[in-house]
Parts: C-alpha cells; sequence; structure tokens
C-alpha cells in the first residue's frame, strides 16, 4: 500500500472510532435537543478533523479530498449534524486555501489549526439561492478597506464561526465578473446575525443569517484579486460536492445498516421478517444503490486528488447520485421498520431527515442535472 493510502485509512480508522465511541452515545439527543455540541467540536479540533482540509504543516492532509470524504462518512453514518461540522468546516477553509496569500494563510490556518477555530462558507442570498451571480452584497472600496453591505442566508456555522468566507459584488453592474470573496472576522463591526434558523434534520447544526451593515474591513482580507470570487466559490463547491456525496453515502449506510439488524431481528408470521422476499430484495437494492453511489464518490474524489482533468460533471453527478440514493435508502429503511420506523425512538427517521438536505444544499439537484446536460452538450 502507498503511503498516501496507508495515511488515508488511518483517517478513517480514526474517524470511525471517534464515530462509534464519541459521537454515535450523542446523536439522538444532539437531534433532539438541537443543541450546537461544543464538547465534541473540541474534541473533534483536538483530533484534527477541524484542520482536516489544510495544508500538512497546519496538520491537515494537504487538500487530500479521499481523506476528508472518509471523515465525513463515517461520522454522518451516525450522525448528519457531526458530519455536517466537518463539511461545512472545509467549505469555510477552501476559498482561503484557494485565494488566500501566504500570510492569509499563515493567520488563519495557524488559528484554525491551534485553537479550533470554526469557519463558515458565506455565498446563498434570499434573491440569489440557485442563481449564484444574482447575490447582490456589496464590497464597495473606501480608501484601503471595503465597506460590505448585504444580508446572506441559510449559512451553517453562523454567529458561531470565528471566520467566515464571504462572497461580494463590487460593481453590481457586472454581476458575475465583479464578485470577489473576502474574510470576514467575528467581532467585526457591522457583521450581524439572524434568528437560529428552525430545521426538520441536521438538526445539531447551526444556520443563521449573516448580516453586513457597513462592514468595514481592511482590503488585506480579500482572497485572491477583485473579480476573482466566482472562481473561487466554484472551485470549492466543485471540491466540496464529493463531500456531500460522502455524507449521503453515510447515512444511508447507517440506515441500511439498521434496517438489516432489524429485518433480522423482527419476528412476523412466526418468521424474521428478512426471510421474507420482498425486505431481501428492498435490502440488495438499498445496498445496490449505496455501494454505486460510494464508488461514484470516491472515483470523484480519485479524480480531483491525482488532478486528472475536469471533474466538475463527475463531481455534479456523484452529489446528485449519492444524495438521491440517501434519500430513497433512508426512506426504504423506515419502511422496513413499519410503525417503529416512524417512531422517534428509532435512528431511522432522523436519517432521513438529515438525507433530505443532501439534495439541496452545494447547489440543488435539478440545477446539478442542468450543469451535467450543458457539459455533456456543449461540445
Ligand atoms: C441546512 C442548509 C445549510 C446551508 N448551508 C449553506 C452555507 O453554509 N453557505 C451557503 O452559502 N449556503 C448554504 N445553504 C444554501 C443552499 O446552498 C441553497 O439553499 C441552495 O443552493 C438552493 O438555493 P435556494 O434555497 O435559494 O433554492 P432556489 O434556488 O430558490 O431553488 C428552489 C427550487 O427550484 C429549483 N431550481 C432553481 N433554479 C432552477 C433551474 N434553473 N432549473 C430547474 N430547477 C431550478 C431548485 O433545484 C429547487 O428545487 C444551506 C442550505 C440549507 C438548507
Amino acid at each position: 500500500m502507498k503511503e498516501i493510502e496507508k495515511e488515508r485509512e488511518m483517517i478513517r480508522a480514526a474517524a470511525a472510532k471517534t464515530a462509534q465511541k464519541m459521537i454515535q452515545p450523542r446523536a439522538t439527543e444532539i437531534d433532539a435537543t438541537g443543541e450546537f455540541p461544543l464538547d465534541l467540536l473540541d474534541a473533534l479540533g483536538k483530533q484534527g478533523f477541524l484542520s482536516l482540509i489544510l495544508p500538512e504543516e497546519y496538520g491537515g492532509s494537504d487538500g487530500d479530498i479521499t481523506s476528508f470524504c472518509f471523515a465525513i462518512e463515517e461520522f454522518a453514518k451516525v450522525c448528519g449534524s457531526s458530519s455536517l461540522l466537518i463539511l461545512a468546516q472545509g467549505m469555510g477553509t477552501l476559498p482561503i486555501w484557494l485565494g488566500g496569500n501566504s500570510s492569509q494563510k499563515e493567520l488563519y490556518f495557524t488559528q484554525i489549526f491551534e485553537k479550533n477555530r470554526l469557519t463558515a462558507f458565506a455565498l446563498t442570498e434570499m434573491g440569489g439561492g440557485s442563481d449564484i451571480v444574482s447575490i447582490k452584497t456589496t464590497a464597495k472600496k473606501q480608501g484601503r478597506d471595503y465597506l460590505l453591505n448585504g444580508r446572506k442566508c441559510f449559512i451553517t456555522h453562523g454567529s458561531i464561526a470565528q471566520f467566515y468566507s464571504v462572497f461580494a459584488v463590487t460593481d453590481p453592474k457586472r454581476e458575475r465578473e465583479a464578485i470577489s470573496a473576502f474574510v470576514v472576522e467575528d467581532g467585526t463591526s457591522g457583521l450581524g446575525f439572524g434568528k437560529r434558523e428552525k430545521m426538520i434534520g441536521m438538526r445539531g447544526s447551526v444556520t443563521t443569517d449573516v448580516i453586513f451593515e457597513n462592514c468595514r474591513i481592511p482590503q488585506e482580507n480579500r482572497l485572491g484579486e477583485e473579480d476573482e470570487g466566482y472562481q473561487i466559490a466554484m472551485r470549492t463547491l466543485n471540491m466540496s460536492r464529493p463531500a456531500v456525496g460522502a455524507q449521503a453515502v453515510g447515512i444511508a449506510q447507517g440506515a441500511l445498516d439498521y434496517a438489516i439488524h432489524y429485518a433480522n431481528e423482527r419476528i412476523q408470521f412466526k418468521k424474521t421478517i428478512s426471510s421474507f422476499q420482498a425486505i431481501q430484495f428492498m435490502i440488495a437494492d438499498m445496498a445496490t444503490q449505496v455501494e454505486t453511489a460510494r464508488s461514484l464518490v470516491y472515483q470523484t474524489a480519485a479524480q480531483m486528488d491525482a488532478r486528472i482533468g475536469d471533474t466538475e460533471k463527475l463531481s455534479a453527478i456523484a452529489k446528485c447520485y449519492a444524495s438521491n440514493a440517501a434519500m430513497k435508502v433512508t426512506t426504504d429503511a423506515v419502511q422496513i421498520l413499519g410503525g417503529y420506523g416512524y417512531m422517534k425512538d428509532y435512528p431511522v427517521e432522523r436519517m432521513m431527515r438529515d438525507a433530505k438536505v443532501t439534495q439541496i444544499y452545494e447547489e440543488a439537484n435539478q440545477v446539478l442535472r442542468l450543469l451535467v446536460a450543458h457539459q455533456l452538450l456543449k461540445g
């Protein structure tokens, strides 16, 4: 086995151990109370999971997408919210990795690594969801500063992150060409937050609006050159899509494992329900979808890590397929548990609620299908 593969397997094993020992026992409670698990955040930080995507000198795996996906899949098997914590951290960090200069990387990565600083990716707005180029948050140059005004919505880690990777337009008339990326630090005057959103799934994750009211930041906080923000955002989304796929695979695997366990125990008509062919076929179909999704996700991750060709289409396909599989598999798991599946005493209904958002965020599946079709038809 090559050195890099050994390292990846070590990360997967460490994530699986943490998931089983620390996260699984807390998953039901996190979902029920909706509390953000600060103690887990601390523990995950100490184990290096908050810096997973960073360069090696900052305790990370040097942007290795396969390692990132391994950790997210393992966490998602037991708790969607906890896997989202690592995923959102990666998304907040990637724009700095992709667009930041060496002093910005030194400044932010050191704090993420040494002080468990949390990051957020702030792109979506009320009028600019799927239609990203319609974002209205402005960044007006004033001397050596920028003045940010606008409102982002649905931002994971809003109000609890220390660093926000923010996308804003310097000239509203030029739309996508004028999008620039910035880091806004918590505590900056003019940075505020909306109420915490009440969500049907991923209930331990904190999602809020992020508001900028004459929020002044120095030009040193701009990532890359002016107008490079759209590219930074697109590359971030492309690189993190396999991770959403891995999250979906993990949630689906967790539901499949539970359904198998249940089917082997539940007696009806004097037999375990797993002895009925109807249940066997459901389980076989669920496993087929999970394995297919996993193959797609890790094929995409491997291609990204090896820097082979354009991964945009494959990463969209992997995210779409895996999230649709997660929705179907978790719904079927509820079905296999019958009435018990519908009760909160069993984890599969939580998994079904958590799975739903993987079809929505990091660009909704309908929009990704447009991207795939566009790539195929343009030639
Ligand atoms: C829990 C959660 C966490 C999130 N975290 C973040 C975050 O950290 N940072 C961030 O920036 N954003 C975040 N988002 C936002 C997320 O990325 C958006 O919700 C998503 O991109 C969809 O945008 P929208 O909600 O405005 O839906 P809309 O764009 O209004 O879409 C509504 C529906 O119309 C469909 N649709 C839209 N356009 C087309 C089209 N051209 N053709 C066909 N169908 C179309 C969509 O697929 C969707 O089904 C989060 C969202 C959620 C729910």
